[in-house]
């Protein structure tokens, strides 16, 4: 087995993670209680373990939970800084963390929080990022709340693969596409989804449209769409890049 050789390539493991708790079957969901080293992107919101990340194109279909920890570490180390378990980051990572497996009603094992085992971070660098996740820092304010939800659509592994399939996995606003750049083995289905409906817009009974309500954007479009609160429309954006360029 390979080890993932960039933190891109991580992401993408990350974004197959997520989908964890619906996929009852896989290896990674019934042994979920024995991960102990769990890593934050907190540019994508997500959390996932060690042994998950750090080899290539791991999804929740061929990952088997054959490989060493110690090698999937080493080179997450790369990226990652673990987190000092005395540190108030800790303890609000820690809160996260037992939420998303407490959602998926699987529980995280002790051993993460002790000296075996950690929760790792995006080291600075990689983080400056505002991705909409970043705003459930503002506290539990209703808007806040509301903001996640409507985040979660953005992460949801069904709603972006629904997104992709119909617009192409190519920057709505600039037309990027990562694979023209970064190549097949880096770049492919690599893109971001954008939930452009307004908080306004949103009751208590809506459904996520993946075409109406969504689409890809590239990491650097989606910021600058992330730079207003509530969001700028892709449409928009578009118009100032056309203006500028
Ligand atoms: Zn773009
Ligand atoms: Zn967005």
């Amino acid at each position: 087995m390979l080890l993932v050789e960039s933190l891109n390539e991580a992401s993408i493991n990350a974004q197959a993670f997520s989908g964890v708790g619906e996929s009852t079957k896989s290896v990674a969901n019934i042994n979920f209680n024995r991960f102990f080293h769990w890593y934050y992107f907190s540019n994508i919101g997500l959390f996932a373990p060690s042994k998950f990340l750090g080899y290539k194109s791991t999804n929740l279909e061929n990952y088997l939970g054959e490989g060493t920890g110690t090698d999937t570490q080493r080179v997450l180390s790369k990226w990652f800084v673990k987190v000092d378990p005395k540190s108030e980051k800790h303890k609000e990572l820690k809160e996260k963390l037992e939420a998303f497996a407490a959602n998926i009603g699987k529980s995280i094992s002790t051993k993460t929080f002790q000296g075996t085992g950690g929760i790792y971070l995006l080291a600075d660098e990689y983080s400056g990022s505002d991705y909409p996740d970043e705003l459930s820092k503002q506290g539990i304010k209703e808007g806040a709340l509301r903001q996640v939800t409507v985040n979660a659509y953005e992460r949801s592994p069904r709603a972006r693969a629904e997104c992709i399939e119909h617009y192409g996995a190519k920057c709505w606003v600039c037309e990027f596409e990562f694979e023209g750049v970064y190549g097949k083995e880096l770049g492919a289905g690599f893109i971001h989804v954008h939930h452009i409906v307004d908080l306004a817009q949103i009751g208590e009974e809506y459904e996520v449209n993946p075409i109406k309500d969504l689409r890809p954007v590239c990491p650097n479009c989606h910021s600058m769409l992330h730079k207003r609160k509530p969001a700028m429309h892709p449409d928009e954006l578009r118009k100032i890049i056309n203006t500028n360029t």
